[in-house]
């Protein structure tokens, strides 16, 4: 069978990463998220890693080309072989070119670009309650979506921190990288057929509920 590539599209705090652990379960498809890829190198202190702080922190995107590979290596790995749930890359034309490029060559291609619609200022209360897990990357929201015990992972019992780029400054900024760099692909799936919408201001289950609906209505 042909894999399953799914995009979720989408600004930082929309709730990519909430919703992909839950299709992860749901299609039994791995979640592939750049910036966690990015963390995970940062974590272990490699030069990867440490190439992607110094953007990370400012709010800036790294480089196309590190991380274009970083992401085409994970999609190569045999856990990917049915698809994947891509969060957050692509998050340039350019990316979504070489991701395009990569695909076609292997007879592949994307089956849908997942738009997750949430006004700004939504966004940025998302960004400021947010916390994530230091072992596994799960996200939580001190109020809209809190942990059973403040600060322990409920999946694996790991420690809850605030991301540096979730302060309020860093924040605004990944917003304005977002419009400027990242908005424009919501017209390039639209204009390929491949854009779907979905309301990302209702509760995480209603937003879970949408999104497979459209996934497969397909
Ligand atoms: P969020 O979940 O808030 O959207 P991410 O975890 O996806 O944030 O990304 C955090 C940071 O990692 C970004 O601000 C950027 O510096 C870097 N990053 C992640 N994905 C990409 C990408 N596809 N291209 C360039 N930089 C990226
Ligand atoms: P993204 O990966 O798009 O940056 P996250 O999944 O990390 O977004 O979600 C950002 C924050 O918003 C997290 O604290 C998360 O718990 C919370 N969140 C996610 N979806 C919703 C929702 N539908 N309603 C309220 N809060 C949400
Ligand atoms: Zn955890």
């Amino acid at each position: 069978m042909e894999p399953n590539y799914y995009i979720l599209l989408g600004a930082p705090g929309a709730g990519k990463g909430t919703q992909a652990a839950m299709l992860v379960l749901a299609l039994g498809i791995p979640h592939v998220a750049s910036g966690d890829l990015f963390r995970e190198h940062l974590s272990k202190g490699t030069e990867l890693g440490l190439l992607a702080k110094q953007y990370m922190d400012e709010g800036k995107l790294v480089p196309d080309d590190v991380t274009v590979r970083m992401v085409l290596d994970r999609l190569a790995q045999p856990d990917c072989a049915k698809g994947a749930i891509l969060d957050g890359f692509p998050r340039t034309i350019a990316q979504a070119q070489a991701l395009e490029r990569a695909l076609s060559a292997n007879g592949q291609r994307i089956k849908a670009a997942l738009y997750i619609k949430v006004s700004t200022e939504e966004l940025l209360r998302r960004l400021g309650g947010r916390y994530t897990c230091k072992n596994c990357g799960a996200v939580y929201h001190i109020v809209f979506d809190p942990p059973k015990q403040p600060g322990v992972c409920d999946k694996c019992g790991g420690p809850l921190y605030q991301r540096a780029d979730d302060t309020p400054e860093t924040a605004k900024k990944r917003l304005d990288v977002y419009f400027q760099q990242t908005a424009p692909l919501i017209e390039y799936y639209r204009q390929q057929g491949l854009l779907r919408e979905i309301d990302g201001e209702q509760p995480i289950e209603a937003v879970h509920a949408a999104l497979l609906k459209v996934i497969r209505g397909e």
